[in-house]
């Protein structure tokens, strides 16, 4: 475990912080799953484990920034087994809930299932109607200040319609598929992948090398709202969108666990002709008192999961072989 958990934080290292990854997402998602197996197995979770907490550390040329409200990150299932163990736990919970207060009945839980845009995480902030401040998710309490970076994208709202105090919007900074490849024509230095190209514009001291990048951004969620309470996702979808937000066009809502499924081997299918790259698609909760219920582990919210695909990229070691012929 200690072996797993000194490597681990090396990869986390090198691609939160460094936006540098040294291995393929299908190689570090293989050892964290052995590193949660032992952890399961034998009841023992040590102190420095990266299955206890969100993100890697802040870089230091930033202004760190205190989220108002925390920033998590999404328990996951490889497969349809792990997704109905995840479906399980939630009705478990809702009828524990349900048995113990017989006039607060939560209702039958209801799901939204949405792309994984798999870029950088965003916070922006807006205080009556302004963006005051955007910042990196960083460890889920403190992230890094990335206003000027997060101002060069251009769909971003620099003011809101909404002007009732402060509000925090959680989305995700990425690079489109066909702008990587127009830059990647004429640059000097060819990026490899649109997800390191987005998250280390977006934390480059320079915000004129941000805009270079002709980054784009989805949104998603609010974090923080401070007078304003929303029944459930598609009313917070839709304020999102009444405040000019871009918010993918994808959302799809069942009430039926085996539709749920079919659909998730549908986005499976689509996923290649996407101009973005998404690592899987999140299932939800949408109703949010359920939500409210339900909380949080340390890392992760209970309501929510995200459904990963096969990662794209996978690593390679070249051998030299001499042949004696
Ligand atoms: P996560 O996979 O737990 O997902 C949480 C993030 O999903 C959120 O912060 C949000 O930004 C994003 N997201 C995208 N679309 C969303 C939506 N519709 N709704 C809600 N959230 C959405 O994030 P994490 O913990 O930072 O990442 C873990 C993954 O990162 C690993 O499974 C691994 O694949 C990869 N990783 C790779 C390396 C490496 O060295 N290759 C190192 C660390 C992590």
């Amino acid at each position: 475990m200690e072996q797993l958990i000194a490597q681990l934080n090396q990869y986390n290292y090198h691609y939160y912080t460094l936006d540098n990854p040294i291995v393929s997402d299908k190689e570090y998602d293989r050892l964290y799953d052995e590193l949660v197996a032992l952890e399961q197995d034998s009841g023992i979770v040590l102190p420095d484990s990266p299955t206890q907490r969100v993100g890697g550390e802040t870089l230091s040329g930033f202004e760190p920034h205190r989220h108002q409200a925390r920033l998590w990150s999404l328990d996951k299932a490889q497969d349809m087994d792990s997704l109905e163990a995840w479906h399980q736990r939630v009705l478990r919970l809702i009828n524990d809930y349900n048995s113990k207060n017989p006039d607060k009945q939560l209702p039958d839980p209801s799901f939204v299932v949405e792309l994984k845009f798999d870029g950088l995480t965003l916070n922006l902030t807006y205080t009556d109607g302004q963006l005051v401040q955007a910042s990196t998710r960083g460890n889920g309490v403190m992230g890094e200040s990335i206003l000027p970076q997060v101002k060069t994208i251009q769909s971003v709202p620099l003011t809101i319609p909404y002007k009732d105090g402060t509000i925090e919007v959680q989305g995700e900074g990425i690079m489109n598929l066909s702008v990587l490849q127009a830059y990647n024509e004429t640059a000097a230095e060819p990026l490899k992948n649109a997800r390191n190209a987005a998250a280390g514009a977006l934390r480059n001291l320079n915000p004129q090398v941000t805009a270079t990048r002709k980054l784009s951004a989805y949104f998603y969620n609010i974090g923080y709202a401070e007078s304003k309470i929303f029944a459930d996702h598609q009313e917070m979808l839709q304020f999102l969108r009444d405040n000019k937000f871009k918010v993918n066009p994808y959302a799809e809502y069942f009430s039926s666990m085996d539709e749920l499924k079919a659909e998730l081997l549908r986005i499976q299918e689509r996923r290649a002709s996407l101009d973005f790259l998404i690592d899987g698609a999140v299932v939800k909760l949408t109703d949010m008192r359920t939500r409210e219920v339900l909380g949080y582990t340390d890392k992760f919210p209970r309501w929510a999961v995200a459904f990963k695909f096969e990662a794209e990229e996978t690593s390679t070691i070249l051998e030299s072989v001499s042949w004696n012929v």
